[in-house]
């Protein structure tokens, strides 16, 4: 059972389309034409690419073997802290890709789209229960852009209400995306420390806030992986000073039907479909970002909204304080399909998969304590952070680390974030992997730090058991060859 993943074999190598092409090659055979040729003007077309010949096995063979160098969850293990690469289930792909759904066009008239608008609408409901939040709406492309969308609700809220604030509350923990979607609405992002216990201390905010600031902006579960279990009172000191709270909510696979974030005092939460509601994602999108918010910014959100009315659903522009429009149309309409399939596949038991992303990541957090140092001795939610400070004697760094893990057959956990934790190892394993995978990993990193210990140098070579060894990724930054 704890035989290493790893292995080289049939690993195959693969040169360039254009270094195998063969002149006169041919992918396809057609019967010789009984028409003259008739060349056409090279003054319109040009000389043309030169595209290199190659044979239909050539063809099929190249792009299977690039197919194998690629990883991914459905490959094995993948734990990415704050990346939440869990496996999607495939009936959430086989919904979206209905034709009903798939072809529906969003400029067809809404009689003709009343089962789209129907599936965002329960999906905005759905959301809000999930989140105990008031309204919905679901068209931001991701998460950053749900911040954006949090933070132009922050603006037009203080505007209404006649008093621009100029500066935004983030702590050290929260995501990095939070003070750059801050930033880009204009505000000013003043940064907070969190505490020896890696959460936020209500004095560090009631010292910071003021009436010239927004609000502030809560990782929540935080990017150590921790429950800010000061929400409540946090809240409660922005709120006295007029300001509102922005929880970023992309960690929610944690705390899904367990956490009510309205009853802690969050204003506006944002969601990432594409993590916690099983959309595969890494690849570059697309994703989506909902903003979930309570009665007092209802007013502000994005238009179009989904709206019933007489048994009809309908896109409505008619909001005249909405901050106006996010993305065209609706958003991504097919992660939306996919999150409303995961949803209502699970139902009540998605509490069960908050459950046990958490179990997991304690269970790796209890196994590794005694190899690992342990940034913050607490339970952790559903991501634990470690980090290379006991290798330090023996000169191994979290990097030689990770390059070993991939010769174990595991995808490395994320690294040096976050920044709070010197040279961090943040593993999220999340809901989706069985005790026998979590204890191959466990074996593997314990293989590792006893191999750091006894021949460090074999760790400074890895990975060694790769089709590439180690890059050097200093001179891939500074120079980068974009051509292959
Ligand atoms: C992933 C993540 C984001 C950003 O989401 P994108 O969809 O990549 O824009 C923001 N906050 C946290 C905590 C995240 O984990």
């Amino acid at each position: 059972m704890n035989e290493p993943l790893g292995t080289t074999g049939l690993v195959l190598n693969e040169p360039l389309l254009w270094e195998k092409g063969q002149k006169g090659r041919c992918g396809y055979s057609l019967p010789k034409s009984d028409v003259d040729a008739s060349p056409l003007d090279a003054k319109f077309v040009g000389e043309g690419p030169d595209f290199p010949d190659l044979s239909e096995v050539e063809i099929v063979r190249h792009y299977t073997r690039l197919s194998t160098w690629n990883f991914g969850v459905d490959t094995g293990m993948y734990p990415l802290g704050s990346c939440t690469m869990k496996y999607n289930p495939k009936t959430n792909e086989r919904q979206a890709a209905q034709h009903g759904l798939a072809l529906a066009h969003p400029l067809l008239p809404g009689k003709l789209s009343q089962g789209a608008l129907q599936l965002l609408y329960e999906l905005e409901h759905l959301l809000a229960e999930i989140t105990g939040m008031e309204a919905v709406s679901l068209q931001p492309a991701a998460g950053a852009h749900g911040e954006l969308a949090g933070m132009l609700l922050f603006y037009a809220y203080h505007q209404d209400h006649g008093s621009p604030r100029s500066k935004i509350l983030v702590p050290d923990t929260a995501h990095g995306t939070n003070p750059a979607s801050a930033s880009l609405c204009g505000y000013k992002s003043v940064g907070i420390k969190s505490n020896e216990q890696g959460v936020l201390s209500p004095e560090t905010v009631a010292d910071h806030m003021d009436t010239d600031t927004a609000g502030i902006m809560v990782t929540n579960p935080n990017t150590l992986g921790l429950f800010e279990d000061h929400m409540k009172t946090i809240a409660d000191i922005v709120h006295a000073k007029g300001g509102l709270v922005y929880a970023d909510g992309a960690n929610m696979n944690a705390v899904m039907g367990i956490v009510n974030m309205l009853d802690v005092g969050v204003d506006v939460l944002h969601l990432n479909l594409h993590k916690t509601f099983s959309t595969p994602h890494g690849g570059g999108g697309p994703g989506s970002g909902p903003v979930c918010v309570s009665k007092l910014l209802e007013p502000y959100l994005p238009v179009p909204r989904v709206v019933k009315a007489e048994n009809q659903y309908r896109l409505s522009e008619d909001f005249p304080k909405s901050f106006g429009k996010l993305h065209a149309f609706y958003g991504n309409f097919g992660v939306m399909v996919k999150a409303y399939s995961y949803i209502l596949s699970l139902g009540a038991d998605l509490k069960k998969v908050s459950q046990l992303a958490v179990l997991n990541a304690n269970y790796i957090k209890e196994q590794l304590r005694d190899v690992f140092e342990l940034a913050y001795d607490r339970p952790c939610m559903h991501e634990c952070v470690f980090s290379d400070k006991r290798q330090a004697a023996h000169k191994v760094t979290t990097l030689d680390m990770a390059k070993r893990l991939i010769d174990y057959g595991f995808h490395p956990p994320t690294i040096y974030f976050p920044l709070v934790v010197p040279g961090a190892i943040m593993i999220e394993p999340t809901e989706s992997e069985s005790k026998e995978d979590l204890d191959r990993f466990i074996t593997a990193c314990r293989t590792i730090v006893a191999e750091a210990e006894k021949s460090p140098e074999d760790l400074h070579a890895a990975p060694t058991r790769t089709r590439t060894r180690r890059l050097d990724e200093t001179t891939a930054a500074r120079n980068p060859c974009l051509t292959g």
